[in-house]
């Protein structure tokens, strides 16, 4: 092949927007002629490095997107520390099948019992699967609001976080919220009923959410709408950290 085809084609690939093929196009052919490969397999090494770069470069933009506070993926997380934890839901949501169906998944239970790193672990799954992704604190979203509304941008706002595919609100219940606060939460919430997921962490019980929300026919009608076909999990065991602790005291003895 000669200089000025090798030129042309890369520029080729390049319009067509194959920036990876281009890159890999000399050393590709040069790897092609020494092993003899046949030109069936000589493309589809080049496609598939082509499609491999994209969904490495997909995951990267979702996840900066999604702004998880720590990048916690579902290998690190110890199913065996959780016998209580329905795994083949758990498993299922990991695929992600939820989001299609629109449904929401809410996981309640005391402090340290995983429920944010769960909830991170399948964020990141919906983002290997190309699911636009948000993370977000209850507390953080609501100040995000608040401070939209003060500039006159929420309208803005509000559409962004209607657009996800995943929205986790991270913390529900461990600090009340302004009337003016819950009322912006409840417009995000109410803008993607049926149209996208909502994931939740939660401490409380959901006769208590009266207490966060203030207004009780607003929460009702709330907890009906983000509880319809929704995932409950209930994380009824011990803190993850004091299950450790309590171990390590133990192998000390
Ligand atoms: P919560 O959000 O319910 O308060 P976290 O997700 O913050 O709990 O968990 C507390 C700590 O314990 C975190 O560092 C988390 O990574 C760890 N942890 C909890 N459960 C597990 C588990 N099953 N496997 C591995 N680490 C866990
Ligand atoms: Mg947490």
């Amino acid at each position: 092949m000669t200089m000025g085809t090798m030129i042309e084609l890369r520029a080729n690939l390049k319009d067509l927007k194959l920036s990876t093929m281009a890159r890999n196009l000399e050393a590709s052919f040069r790897q092609a002629r020494e092993s003899g490969i046949d030109y069936e397999d000589f493309l589809i090494e080049l496609t598939t490095s082509e499609l491999q770069a994209r969904a490495e470069n997909r995951l990267a933009r979702r996840t900066r997107e999604a702004k998880f506070p720590l990048l916690k993926p579902m290998e690190t997380f110890d199913l065996g520390a959780v016998p209580e934890l329905d795994i083949r839901l758990f498993r299922d949501l990991a695929g992600c099948s939820y989001i299609h169906e629109r449904r929401n998944v809410i996981f309640l239970g005391r402090s340290g019992t995983g429920k944010t790193h769960m909830v991170t672990a399948l964020g990141l799954e919906a983002c290997r699967n190309n699911f636009r992704t948000r993370f977000v604190t209850c507390y953080g979203l609501v100040n995000e609001l608040i401070e939209a509304r003060e500039e006159r941008v929420l309208q803005r706002l509000l559409q962004r976080y209607s657009r996800y595919d995943l929205l986790i609100l991270d913390e529900l219940g461990y600090l009340p919220f302004s009337k003016e606060g819950s009322e912006l939460l409840f417009q995000v919430l109410a803008e993607r009923h049926e149209k996208g997921s909502v994931m939740i962490t939660t401490n409380l019980g959901f006769a208590d959410w009266t207490q966060v929300f203030g207004d009780p026919v607003m929460t009702a009608a709330l907890l009906d709408r983000l509880t319809h076909r929704a995932h409950i999990i209930n994380c009824t065991w011990e803190s993850y950290r004091l299950k450790q602790s309590l171990k390590e005291k133990r192998s000390l003895k």
